[in-house]
């Protein structure tokens, strides 16, 4: 490994939170990082440079944190995939379940244009709920999804899994 280290390296996992039982990957300190965060953000734009994107969009809330910092990379514009009620403009929505209860995840509906092609970015892959609804939103509006990633991916929880049987390609930087 390289003096940096990895990026799983910057990451901790806090024990019951939000719940009991739960083991919550914190990436706040590897965004604190300056070598950590520069680290992850350049090894999920690798993949893509060179190839064509229009645009990077984003998952509320960590999604942004790194959605944007790729999109200045690659020199496209961002695009925010937002919580119900938060965006301002017109909006599509997109309802699905979570393990208790449901949510529903937004996009401005002139956000993307019919044929750009999309770079969907979060910051962990879980169940693939929340990757789906921005998938969804972004093909409602034309978008085509040039891949989908993670900083981390739990492949226990089956995300890939359910986002490559979408046709989607999947990448992540650590598990
Ligand atoms: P999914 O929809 O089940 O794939 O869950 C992924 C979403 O929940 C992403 O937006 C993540 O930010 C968030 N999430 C789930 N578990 C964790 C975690 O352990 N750490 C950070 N975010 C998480």
């Amino acid at each position: 490994t390289s003096p940096a280290g990895s990026v799983r390296d910057y990451i901790r996992t806090i024990p019951d939170f939000p719940h009991a039982g739960i083991q919550f990957r914190d990436v706040t300190t590897l965004f604190a990082d300056p070598r950590g965060f520069r680290m992850a953000v350049d090894q999920m734009v690798h993949p893509y440079a060179g190839t064509r994107i229009d645009k990077v969009a984003g998952l509320e809330a960590r999604g942004f944190i790194m959605g944007g910092a790729i999109a200045h990379q690659l020199a496209v514009g961002f695009v925010p995939i937002r919580k119900a009620g938060k965006l301002p403009g017109a909006v599509l929505s997109e309802r699905y379940t979570l393990e208790y209860g449901e949510a529903e995840m937004q996009i401005h509906d002139d956000a993307i244009q019919p044929g750009e092609r999309i770079l969907l970015v979060d910051d962990l892959l879980a169940t693939g709920g929340t990757a789906e609804a921005g998938i969804r939103l972004i093909e409602r509006l034309g978008g085509e999804i040039a891949g989908c990633t993670f900083i981390i991916d739990l492949p226990d929880l089956g995300g890939r899994k359910r986002l490559e049987k979408l046709g989607m390609s999947v990448d992540a930087l650590c598990a």
